[in-house]
């Protein structure tokens, strides 16, 4: 199959014309089998500082490259291995690295403050995966307030024990963000209940920011929601220099997305971030 070499030599998958159901197929068959053959990498993105440039910390996005497919997005596979059940071991594995190169980073003196890693619906819903979180914390030696977890209310919402899960990932002492804020339905007497500490301004918000007096809107209303809950609150998918300050105007110091940085290699960060 012919496939556009992309950015730093990766070529990009493009589903083949077969039909729907047998691309998922062999999307799965393949899927299954990622993380034993090393196609499974993490990509770090910066959350930065408005005001001062400065590393808040960074997140982990999982990218998975099949020799013949090219680099699959993840829209294209997490859902996936949510159905197939491949999400438990996908996850696992996100989170070990994650934490591991947080403790390779300290190892090199390198500071990177805080590590979000990201929680799929079914996840979430496992009962052992505080166990889970605390051990793999154990294990690396990362110390638990530097890991944080990203949910989106809808799982939030959508999870019966959501309240029980979320005070006992506090009790272990990692915190917790809620990302694609705005997009989801919560409820926010809820949300007041639970010891969250971040919100996450979803994109879809950010991108017509200074054009679209409804996005403005509703990203003025965000950032007042979290400063009067005693939040932090994070824009996502920042692209420009005019939607950085119209945050910073109104009271949103942290941002994340382009402008800043693409998701990058670990020694990426490092050139761009820690000199
Ligand atoms: P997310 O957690 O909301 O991650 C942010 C997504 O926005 C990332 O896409 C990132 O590359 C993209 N992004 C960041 N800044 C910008 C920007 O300025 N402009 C634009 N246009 N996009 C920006 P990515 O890496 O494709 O991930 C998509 C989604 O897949 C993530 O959304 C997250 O929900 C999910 N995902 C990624 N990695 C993992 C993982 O390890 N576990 C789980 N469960 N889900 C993951
Ligand atoms: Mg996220
Ligand atoms: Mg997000
Ligand atoms: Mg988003």
């Amino acid at each position: 199959q012919a496939k556009a070499r992309g950015r730093n030599g990766y070529r990009f998958y493009q589903p083949s014309m077969t039909g729907e159901g047998v691309e998922r197929l062999r999307l799965e068959t393949y899927l299954r089998r990622a993380i034993e053959k090393q196609e499974v990498f993490l990509n770090f993105q910066p959350q930065v500082e408005i005001d001062t440039g400065k590393l808040l910390g960074v997140e982990a996005l999982v990218r998975w490259n099949h020799p013949e497919l090219g680099l699959v997005p993840p829209v294209r596979f997490i859902p996936l291995a949510e159905d197939t059940g491949f999400i438990d071991q996908l996850g696992q594995w996100v989170l070990y690295e994650a934490c591991r190169q947080m403790v390779r980073w300290d190892e090199a003196g390198l500071n990177v403050p805080k590590m979000a890693v990201n929680l799929s619906a079914r996840q979430f819903e496992r009962g052992s995966m505080v166990t889970r979180v605390a051990d793999i914390l154990r294990e690396t030696g990362l110390a638990p307030n530097r890991l944080q977890l990203e949910v989106t209310e809808s799982v939030i919402m959508n999870t019966g024990d959501a309240l029980a899960f979320i005070n006992d990932l506090h009790a272990v002492g990692v915190s917790l963000a809620i990302d694609d804020f705005g997009t989801g339905y919560s409820s926010l007497a809820y949300l007041k209940q639970m010891p969250v500490q971040t919100l996450k301004i979803d994109r879809s918000f950010i991108k017509d920011i200074s054009t679209d007096a409804n996005d403005e809107a509703i990203a003025i209303a965000i950032i007042q929601l979290g400063r009067s809950m005693n939040l932090s609150v994070i824009a996502e998918g920042v692209e420009t220099e005019q939607q950085a300050a119209f945050l910073l105007r109104h009271g949103c110091n942290q941002a994340q997305g382009f402008y800043y940085s693409r998701p990058v290699m670990p020694d990426d960060l490092l050139q761009r971030w820690l000199p």
